[in-house]
């Protein structure tokens, strides 16, 4: 994502710079952003993608959906997002009376890029007898075009909450809307795009890993490809695959996700070995580099200045919160 794509966006962001200022080396990030925390009265909420001590340090560490529901009911003042930009953009959506600051503007998400909204709505608008259902990894500008938002967590239970013969454009992700469509018998037309992570685990090193360890469970997010969804033996949202990984009696696991949710595995499990599923190049774990720009530098600066903050057009949120509230809605009735 560069500064150019968000600039074109209709929420943006505002910089001052900061990233600039040299912080003194001696400083303990640690109490200096516990310290603003009460002095702000600010939380920070991190995805499971973030590196371990942004982990450590957030007041509430979560999926999408989690992070929708604690930016929603947070009565704090201020939201740190440590995540990427569409997640700021749904905090700032569901409770716009708060300031959303995240550490680093330009965090944004191969897969929210993926669907540009002036194309997705060409395409919406051939197809108008159908509902669309969009995955959250989307802009505001995608939300807002969209009956019902889904995440890996319920996207089946949303899905499935429509009649059979309803038709269904799915967005953005491919991967994960083939797999809705497989596990509810569903043929939703599905939007070509794809995240940068979870496409490009190799299938050859994971055989190759099976062999070493016979006794690993696979288990992978739904964000994979099919081939290796198909070698799966759980697959799951990130909440899911950690949820998994507690309640499962395997000793040994190869995850195909990103590699930051193994912070809290191990953490959950501190007798069990998780192995990060290796991507088709020469890295042996698969990071995301839009999340992994966030670093404890970068949270305690934008806590102390109260920038980058997201700010957007009301018009645009209004439209955005209708299909995540359908969310919310849905995801409780159904006890998410
Ligand atoms: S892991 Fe994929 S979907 Fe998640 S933020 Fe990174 S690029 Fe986007």
């Amino acid at each position: 994502m560069n500064t150019q794509s968000f600039s074109s966006a209709v929420s943006n962001v505002e910089s001052k710079g900061f990233l600039d200022i040299e912080l003194d080396p001696e400083l303990d990030l640690f109490a200096a952003i516990e310290q603003l925390k009460k002095e702000k009265n600010a939380v920070v909420l991190a995805h499971y993608y973030q590196e371990p001590d942004i982990q450590d340090i957030a007041d509430y560490i979560g999926d999408s959906l989690g992070l929708a529901q604690q930016a929603e009911k947070t009565e704090a003042d201020m939201i740190v997002f440590a995540g990427v930009h569409f997640m700021a953009e749904t905090a700032k959506i569901l409770n716009p009376a708060k300031k959303v600051v995240i550490p680093d503007f330009k965090a944004g998400c191969s897969l929210s890029d993926s669907c540009p909204p002036p194309l997705f709505k060409t395409f919406r608008d051939q197809h108008p007898d159908h509902v669309v259902v969009s995955y959250i990894n989307c802009s505001a500008g995608i939300k807002a075009l969209s009956d019902v938002i889904v995440t890996s967590s319920n996207a089946k239970v949303i899905v499935e909450s429509f009649p059979k013969e309803q038709k269904i454009i799915f967005a953005p992700d491919k991967n994960l809307g083939a797999w809705i469509n497989k596990v509810t018998g569903r043929n939703m037309l599905l939007w070509n795009g794809a995240c940068q992570v979870h496409e490009i685990f190799s299938q050859e090193k994971i055989s190759r890993l099976k062999i070493r360890h016979p006794k690993a469970k696979l288990i992978a997010h739904p964000e994979c490809e099919e081939p290796i969804l198909k070698m799966a033996d759980y697959i799951g949202s990130t909440t899911g695959l950690l949820k998994f990984s507690q309640t499962d009696d395997s000793q040994e696991y190869i995850v195909a996700t990103e590699t930051g949710i193994l912070h809290q595995m191990i953490k959950a499990n501190p007798f069990k070995t998780f192995i990060p599923a290796p991507p088709d190049n020469s890295c042996a774990c698969n990071d995301c580099p839009h999340m992994k720009r966030n670093t404890l530098e970068k949270i305690y600066l934008c806590m102390k200045y109260e920038t980058p903050a997201i700010h957007m057009d009301e018009t645009l949120r209004l439209a955005a919160r209708k299909p995540i509230d359908r969310m919310l809605e849905i995801s409780a009735q159904a006890g998410l």
